[in-house]
């Protein structure tokens, strides 16, 4: 392994680019932070997958295959997924078997959606639901949770438990409450919007169990009466069993922070008395549309499903490739802006690489030989993802790919590979049917904006309109009519 590059990456922890060293090189173990599935998972939820899976690849590639354990979790119990089963309820049978009748369905197009993205299936993928009180599993969440009160920083109260993090800060050998979030208590309170609830001592105590409903809401037993956990303590139940108390990386996207993570890092050390939880905390950046927070009411919430498989994202459905590339453009702790025209310049970017493998001459499976040159990606990334800088060697290579030398189109090949961007799709474009059916509304406008523009002899603004369509994959023909005035018809372009 002596000429592997060093990994580098940010930790939230320390605010700092730091060496990486596992644990265990021979069993690095990573957990990120899954969707909660009561719909559809939207693009946001796409972006943690993506960044996390690209750091899986090169952790198997930089570790071994066989050395690298990911666990990504989902979560299935939730008000909003208990609300959702609950309106479906015959009472034929219990309200939990109807809520995993809800889930198994959105977590089938969950996974159908990561498929198209090309996200490699994790380690383990854990449900929540099944991390409760199992009697068998040592790490399951009530277990944790009686730990915690045996330790003197949970107690019980009115059928709920809560964690006391002033508590916490007495324990011996506990970190500090607020050390991820670099938070002081006045900015968690503010940040959290806790309840004042009366059976809370202290407003910054949170919730590890509360009370269910049996008529009304799902629940399981436990020594504090029927009900169901908190959402943070999920995680470190689901972690601990299977990653182990301790662990390399934790991930998830920056929102959780203050006070998913925050609240993790308090429950696992607490109950096994240590003074970390992970040793990397990985976060990545928001994802927004064309501007603007992603919100149903504003109208710019887009499912991945509806990027995939509608036209509702930019008059067109999107091929899964375009989608990653997208999301790989932008570097991983940054805020992304998710736009059409974003979509548009990843899909030209695969084409060009496209016609440049095909003009190369080079089959999209030589064989991959180690290279220089695809060690230069692995540095790139290496780099706490560096993947502008993957991007840009790809894109020489891509420049330079021709037939006398068939190298440059074998590494990006190869890049390619690595990024989980398959060279046979790279120009796969939407169908001519799905042109067709938006052509009323997208492209004929867009036409008769272009031939304004000519008649105008504004030059610039129907050369840029054309480009668009190129991006599109759609090819222009002008020409005349009987009377001689210009017309344009379109094709898209084979
Ligand atoms: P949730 O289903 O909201 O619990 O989110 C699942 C995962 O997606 C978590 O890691 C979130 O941090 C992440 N996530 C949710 N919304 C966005 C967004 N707009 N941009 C980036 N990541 C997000
Ligand atoms: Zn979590």
């Amino acid at each position: 392994m002596s000429t592997m590059p060093t990994l580098t990456l940010y930790n939230t922890l320390t605010r700092t680019k730091e060496d990486f060293a596992p644990l265990d090189s021979a069993n690095v173990r990573m957990y990120v932070c899954g969707p909660t599935v009561y719909d559809y998972a939207h693009i946001g939820n796409a972006r943690p997958m993506i960044v996390f899976d690209v750091l899986f690849r090169l952790l198997r590639h930089l570790y071994g295959e066989n050395n690298v354990t990911y666990a990504r979790n989902i979560t299935d119990v939730d008000d909003k997924i208990n609300a959702r089963a609950f309106e479906r309820w015959s009472r034929q049978r219990p309200l939990l078997a109807e809520m995993r009748d809800l889930t198994e369905g959105t977590v089938a197009q969950f996974n159908k959606d990561l498929k198209a993205l090309n996200v490699l299936d994790p380690t383990h993928t854990p449900r929540a639901t099944d991390f409760v009180a199992n009697g068998a599993e040592p790490m399951d969440m009530v277990r944790i949770i009686d730990k915690l009160v045996a330790r003197g920083v949970a107690y019980a109260a009115e059928g709920h438990v809560l964690f006391s993090p002033s508590k916490m800060d007495k324990l011996p050998g506990a970190p500090r409450y607020g050390a991820l979030s670099k938070r002081n208590r006045d900015d968690m309170l503010a940040g959290a919007r806790v309840d004042i609830a009366p059976y809370k001592r202290d407003p910054m105590d949170f919730v590890l169990w509360k009370p269910s409903n049996p008529d009304t809401e799902p629940g399981w037993h436990s020594p504090w009466g029927f009900g169901r956990p908190g959402w943070h303590i999920e995680c470190s139940a689901m972690a601990g069993a299977l990653l182990g108390e301790q662990f390399d990386i934790h991930g998830g996207g920056i929102d959780l922070v203050f006070p998913h993570h925050e609240n993790e890092i308090a429950q696992s050390c607490c109950a096994f008395g240590l003074d970390k939880m992970a040793s990397v905390w990985m976060h990545n950046g928001f994802l927004q549309v064309e501007g603007r927070k992603m919100s149903k009411s504003d109208g710019n919430f887009v499912t991945i499903d509806e990027l995939l498989t509608t036209t509702k994202f930019g008059g067109r459905a999107w091929p899964g490739e375009v989608l990653r590339l997208a999301m790989l453009k932008t570097h991983y702790r940054q805020p992304i802006d998710w736009t059409v025209r974003a979509l548009q310049d990843a899909e030209a970017m695969l084409i060009k690489w496209g016609a440049a493998l095909r003009g190369s001459g080079v089959s999209f499976h030589p064989r991959s030989e180690p290279s220089a040159q695809h060690a230069d990606v692995v540095r790139a990334l290496a780099d706490d993802l560096n993947l502008q800088k993957a991007i840009t060697l790809m894109h020489g290579w891509a420049n330079e790919a021709d037939r006398a030398d068939f190298s440059n189109a074998h590494f990006l090949v190869a890049a390619g590979r690595f990024l989980g961007l398959e060279p046979q799709k790279w120009d796969r474009r939407p169908s001519p049917a799905t042109f067709e059916a938006v052509a009323n509304d997208t492209i004929e406008p867009l036409i008769a904006l272009r031939l304004a523009a000519r008649r105008a002899k504004n030059f610039a603004e129907s050369d840029r309109i054309r480009d668009e369509f190129v991006a599109m994959g759609i090819v222009l023909k002008d020409g005349k009519d009987a009377d001689g005035n210009p017309t344009t018809t379109w094709e898209v372009k084979r």
